[in-house]
């Protein structure tokens, strides 16, 4: 289906009707036909318009139109999914809607159990009893053949944390049907129609500095090694990233040692500090887990995309910023414990609000699977909790000034190690490109460097680039206070 917008003002002429709207005329034209040949028999009372679904394309059609459209009296119900908004509404409805929105008619799908709302479901998820309707950013929306054996739980549940474990379910997790609400939001519908986000206050010399060659090459080295947090080559995987950090000038590299249950297995977080040239009050922190799964852990998990990508690119971020020192103190960390239930994030979180730090934390950037794209459409799902979504708008400013990039944006944070942030009241932000859930090699043997495609990260990490350092409070057009070694530093190493 194409959900171009149409951008048709109500003033100007009709243009013809679009093929979901033929189809409508046409059914619209059955009823009218049936309501006249029932007109000869004796008379029948009126039957109310049967509602039908339908799909209403809403791309960049801006804030403004689409809260208006959520509130048409009309609508029986919606559910806003990206790039479109999926309703119930009477055919009288949708045809004057259609006259300014694209309208899809859609089909009642098969079954008869509930509607419910899906999250995490994965492409090849298989027949598992349930009909898609749509999808958007992590959600899906469908079907289930029969009554679920149980009540759905309501989303979201204890805050969002969701516990992934090791054999995370390839149909996601399901959740009671909720109408009316925003499940992923389009970054081109976070402003009103024609309104351009404030421009990011950041040297573009610095968002070039990005090197998506060191990038992959950190990936490579990282994706050699077994990480899965039970095993014992993670260990090396750690000590590699300590000595990574270590080169970086007046970063201060430590370790953080927290356990993993059942079986109790210790585990290690690595920690780089770069101290802030300004005050100190501003912290930032920029995380992405180093441990990887698959279906046989003990024997391969190299985790390329999930997620040597992400700690990778904390590290070139790191080394950016080594040169472009900023006024805040920036920890660069990569977690470990992840995959069996954020347990490396949750370490963290917990000790920054033991330090009495947790108020001082402008942004906790996390990075989960940057690097791989289905498809020609560079999309990335930006998510942070609803106290801190006004920081979604900044990510889609650096977006549209520097990347290709096409943000989707969810406010129900979960799944990664941003969420142990937001659950202590930190602005914990996940990025991570949005064809994951199409990603062939999640959670498996066959998770290698040369399955990714770097574009993906590239991008994202010019958008995370951008947003950290106008957050972090990088001076303008300061090109380096240190030695003037720019993007010097090793892409591979003995
Ligand atoms: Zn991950």
């Amino acid at each position: 289906m194409s959900t171009r917008p149409n951008r048709r003002s109500r003033g100007r002429a009709a243009r013809p009707l679009r093929p979901a709207l033929r189809s409508l005329g046409l059914s619209l034209g059955l009823a009218l036909a049936l309501g006249a040949a029932a007109a000869a028999t004796p008379p029948l009372a009126p039957l109310a318009p049967v509602p039908s679904l339908a799909r209403i394309g809403i791309d960049g059609i801006g804030a403004d139109r689409l809260t208006a459209l959520e509130a048409d009296p009309e609508l029986h119900w919606w559910l806003e999914l990206d790039r479109v908004l999926v309703v119930l509404a009477p055919p009288g409805a949708l045809a004057r809607l259609g006259r300014d929105f694209e309208v899809e008619l859609l089909a009642e799908p098969p079954g008869s159990g509930p509607f419910v709302l899906v999250r995490d479901r994965r492409r090849d998820a298989g027949d598992d009893g349930f009909a898609e309707i749509a999808r958007g950013g992590r959600w899906t929306l469908g079907r289930l053949r029969a009554e679920p054996e149980a009540p759905l739980p309501a989303w979201p549940v204890g805050g969002g944390e969701l516990v992934p474990s090791e054999r995370a379910p390839r149909g996601g997790h399901r959740f009671a049907f909720a109408p009316n609400r925003v499940l992923a939001r389009a970054g081109s519908n976070l402003f009103p129609a024609g309104e351009e986000p404030e421009p990011l206050a950041v040297d573009p010399e610095i968002v070039d500095a990005v090197d998506v060659d060191r990038w992959f090459a950190a990936v490579s080295d990282l994706a050699a090694w077994n990480r899965w947090t039970r095993g014992t080559e993670i260990h090396e995987a750690r000590d590699w990233l300590v000595a990574r950090f270590g080169e970086l000038p007046d970063f201060l590299v430590t370790t953080q040692q927290f356990t993993v249950p059942s079986p109790t297995t210790n585990a290690w977080n690595v920690l780089a500090t770069l101290p802030g040239l300004g005050s100190g009050a501003r912290r930032v922190i920029v995380g992405g887990h180093y441990d990887s799964t698959s279906e046989s852990p003990a024997v391969a998990a190299p985790g390329a995309e999930d997620n040597a990508s992400g700690c990778a690119g904390v590290l070139e971020m790191a080394r950016i910023l080594a040169v472009w020192r900023p006024a805040a103190t920036v920890v660069f960390a990569c977690y470990s414990g992840e995959e069996q239930g954020l347990y490396g994030g949750t370490a963290h979180a917990q000790s920054v609000v033991n330090e009495g730090l947790a108020s001082s934390v402008v942004l906790m950037l996390n990075m989960d699977m940057i690097g791989y794209t289905g498809d020609s459409d560079l999309d990335v799902l930006v998510e942070t909790g609803s106290t801190h979504a006004a920081l979604l708008g900044r990510f889609q400013a650096a977006a549209t000034a520097f990347t290709g990039l096409r943000v989707v944006t969810d406010t129900s944070p979960g799944g990664s190690d941003h969420v142990p942030f937001v659950n202590r009241g930190m602005p914990g932000v996940l990025t991570i490109e949005n064809d994951y859930g199409s990603y062939p090699h999640y959670h498996r043997t066959t998770d290698l460097p040369g399955a990714l495609t770097p574009v993906m990260a590239e991008n994202i990490l010019r958008m995370n680039v951008a947003v950290l350092v106008e957050l972090a409070g990088v001076p303008l057009f300061a090109d380096g206070f240190e030695s003037g070694g720019k993007g010097q530093w090793p892409a591979t190493t003995p």
